[in-house]
């Protein structure tokens, strides 16, 4: 199967109110495992580019990542869709569309309110113009270490969604209830309230980022409740980093062709986590 467009798996999550899901990936293992996943549990799923896991090194990265993704989307029966998450920078959303991305996250949410709809705006003008969907962002989700359940004036306020949605065009809306990237010190607990107020106000597809942490049951509850798009990564980067490490236990001292079945033991592990977290999806 070619490869899908990642906003059509979001829409068609959203009439079936549900949530596709969607994995930061930073290399072939990750892809891999994700694409293992969908051919085992018959769910769809996007797999993710973070900037930032190229543009350390080379802008290269970003036309060798779709390139990649797209040839695997080929060879499987899974319905894949390739995405860039945060993007901050207008040339770069617009170098990714050049690259293949058929999906963008133009994140101008550190920007005041003014801002933030002329910037996504203007991008998502040139996105349509070329077939390319753009997500953005309202609120700021920022990082779960800096977070504390205080923070509500960080979260997406929904009087300002419909507004931002109107004037942006935008095709898909992360929004901030809660919800935040990388290790939660504490448990979260969304703002389910406050979801159900920005989805009373628009019809666009809402996305939930920071997944990893969040409790299963404050899942269900928010997949139900207008969630469509849910970004799940650190627990997989997690699950990688540990593999690597019982690897390496059971080969010591590794001689140098024990590398040879490094790839398999990260993909089988990081491919039993994503298996066991796509039964919440019920696409
Ligand atoms: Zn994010």
């Amino acid at each position: 199967m070619s490869l899908v467009n990642a906003i059509d798996l979001v829409r068609e999550a959203c009439d079936k109110r549900a949530a596709v899901f969607s994995f930061v990936c930073i290399d072939y293992n990750e892809v891999r495992a994700v694409i293992n996943a969908a051919e085992i549990t018959g769910k769809p799923a996007i797999a993710m580019l973070l900037p930032e896991y190229v543009t350390n090194f080379s802008l290269n990265g970003f036309a060798e990542f779709a390139a990649m993704v797209k040839a695997m989307a080929e060879r499987t029966d899974a319905r894949i869709g390739l995405h860039l998450d945060h993007s901050y920078d207008e040339a770069e959303a617009k170098y990714a569309m050049e690259c293949g991305f058929t999906s963008v996250m133009f994140d101008a949410s550190r920007d005041d309110l003014e801002t933030n709809i002329r910037r996504v705006k203007a991008l998502t003008e040139y996105a349509h113009a070329r077939g390319v969907a753009v997500e953005s962002e309202l609120g700021s989700v920022g990082l779960a270490k800096d977070h504390t359940a205080e923070q509500t004036d960080l979260f997406t306020k929904p009087e300002t969604v419909d507004l931002f949605c109107r004037e942006t065009h935008v095709d898909s809306l992360a929004i901030a209830i809660g919800n935040a990237h990388g290790d939660y010190p504490l448990p979260p607990n969304l703002d389910l309230r406050r979801l159900d107020e920005i989805d009373a106000v628009t019809d666009t597809p809402l996305v939930l980022h920071g997944g990893s942490g969040i409790p299963e049951d404050q899942l269900k509850e928010a997949f139900a409740r207008g969630i469509n798009k849910f970004n799940y990564g650190t627990d997989v980067k997690r699950r990688y980093i540990a593999a690597i490490h019982d690897y390496m236990k059971k080969h010591d001292p590794p001689q140098s062709l024990d590398v040879l079945g490094l790839p398999a033991a990260v993909q089988q592990a990081m491919t039993d986590l994503i298996v066991r977290k796509l039964e919440l999806c019920k696409m």
